[in-house]
């Protein structure tokens, strides 16, 4: 059977009244009848455009034909082969950018929903027994009884797919985590209601089962060093240590009371639980908050504020329009081409943004619009609490403790984009580390290919030593 139909299926989500007051989540997948109407609509193209467009290179169609004939688990191990994170990319990776930018169904309706499929499978399993038969793990050493120990520095997506790789490989992985717990921005960035804690645990136990290593609050650069790793014993090191510094916009007003990076925001909700009554955590809860950027974190933050009780929500954004539907559904309001100048305070704590007009110039050599102010129009918003989101560089702890690694004027450590070596030898890096901020599956692919390269660099210099 061959579902005609240009309109792909879509997931019940819970009505904005009702999402706002809480941080469960509100995407809610989709029912075993659309998935499969859904999975109908796949026309499992020979040439398959739809897995060029992925950056892990997951069977796409493969797993769809699974979907088809009723067998979730083969889907999900489909899947699996190229992507330990299914249930987290199904919700949280820009598929209409990627994958389903290439589908062919899109270019007579919608493309196939991949991501909704994607979390379908993931989902069905991770919640079944099925589970544990598919936590097998492939432990070969690469030669002989030699096992090579791989470390790695930071435990985002980039940092626990290469890890994952490692693993399939046959090396040993341990991946050293600054934090308290592991997962980067999916455990301190991106909210419970986009991608419940559940979800992030479930699939991290999967990795945990394949033997990889996490050892937390240990911060490479402070604790140890990066030599000292090798010291340890590590035979490469490869460094995924994101980009989770904020940028601020250096306007007067920053430091007052009731400002803050869209960075601690967030993160006093995700790990401090500062919207918990029984926990501690200082937080201003807003009653007129902005947020200033336009981005997936500005929207997280706005997102945030309204659960957290802000009776008022304004997001500053100094271009048009961004991916916004969720957030103008939920009470959000929109100020485009406005930018602040200036926090504005009484007793240090702030009561005012000042604030200009932008308009809208050419393209530049990026092919973006320039913007710039509009002399005269500046004009005052009132708030108790702003967000900043306009980005976010790399941290700069491994940079101020290592001499013989070279970083871009932006902080991002400078790779060969082909081996993701480093300038110091039997060092990798990848994600947002390198790129800047990005997106989980560009992140994860990096940590693949990253693993294959130490794979193969490890195993030349055995054979050299073999000669
Ligand atoms: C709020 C928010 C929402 C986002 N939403 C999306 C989304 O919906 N979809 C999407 O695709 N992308 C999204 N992104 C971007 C995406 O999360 C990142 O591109 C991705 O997480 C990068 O992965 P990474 O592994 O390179 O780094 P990270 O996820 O940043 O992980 C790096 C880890 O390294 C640790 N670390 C840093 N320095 C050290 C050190 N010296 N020693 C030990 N550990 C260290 C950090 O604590 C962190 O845990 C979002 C980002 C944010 C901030």
């Amino acid at each position: 059977m061959f579902n005609k139909s240009k309109f792909k299926e879509t997931m019940p989500v819970v009505p904005a009244q009702i999402r706002i007051t809480n941080f469960n989540e509100v995407e809610l997948g989709l029912s075993d009848k659309s998935a499969l109407l859904e999975a109908d609509r796949c026309l499992n193209c020979k040439n398959s455009p739809c897995v060029k467009g992925c950056p892990v290179g997951v069977e796409i169609p493969k797993f769809i034909e699974f979907i088809k004939k009723g067998d979730a688990n083969s889907a999900y191990k489909t899947i699996l082969k190229d992507n330990i994170f299914p249930a987290i990319c199904g919700r949280v990776c820009p598929q209409e950018k990627q994958c389903e930018a290439h589908c062919i169904r899109g270019k007579s309706g919608d493309s196939v929903a991949i991501g909704s499929l994607e979390r379908y499978v993931a989902d069905k399993i991770l919640n079944s027994d099925d589970n544990k038969e598919i936590q097998n793990k492939k432990t070969d050493d690469i030669s002989g009884n030699k096992k090579h120990k791989i470390a790695i520095v930071g435990s985002g997506p980039s940092g626990l797919t290469c890890a994952s790789e490692l693993t399939e490989l046959g090396l040993e992985a341990t991946v050293f985590e600054a934090l308290h717990t592991p997962g980067g921005v999916l455990s301190y960035g991106i909210p419970e209601f986009r991608l419940p804690r559940k979800v992030l645990k479930k699939e991290l136990e999967v990795l945990k089962n394949k033997g990889v290593k996490i050892v937390t609050n240990a911060v490479v650069g402070k604790s140890f060093l990066i030599d000292s790793l090798f010291n340890m014993g590590y035979s490469a090191v490869y460094i995924a240590s994101g980009a989770g510094l904020p940028r601020f916009m250096n306007i007067p007003g920053e430091g007052l009371s009731g400002v803050y990076s869209a960075n601690e925001f967030l993160t006093r909700v995700n790990l401090m639980h500062a919207e918990k009554e029984k926990y501690d955590t200082p937080i201003i809860f807003p009653k007129k908050l902005v947020v200033v950027g336009g981005g997936n974190v500005a929207m997280d933050a706005a997102r945030v504020a309204k659960r957290l009780g802000a009776e008022n929500v304004t997001v500053l954004y100094r271009r048009t329009e961004s991916e916004i539907s969720h957030a103008k559904e939920e009470g959000i309001e929109f100020l485009f081409l406005s930018n602040p100048t200036k926090f504005l305070g009484q007793n240090g704590k702030l009561t005012n943004i000042e604030c200009i007009k932008m308009s809208m110039g050419e393209k530049d050599f990026s092919g973006r619009k320039s913007v710039s102010p509009i002399p005269g129009s500046e004009f005052l918003v009132s708030a108790d609490t702003a967000v900043i989101a306009v980005g976010n560089s790399p941290n700069t702890i491994i940079k101020n403790s290592e001499n013989n690694l070279d970083f871009d004027s932006y902080g991002r450590i400078i790779v060969d984009s082909q081996t993701l070596r480093t300038s110091k030898k039997f060092v990798y890096a990848g994600g947002d580390a390198v790129t800047g901020a990005a997106t989980v599956i560009l992140a994860m692919g990096a940590g693949k290919k990253a693993a294959h390269q130490i794979f193969n660099d490890l195993k030349s210099i055995e054979s050299e030593g073999e000669r």
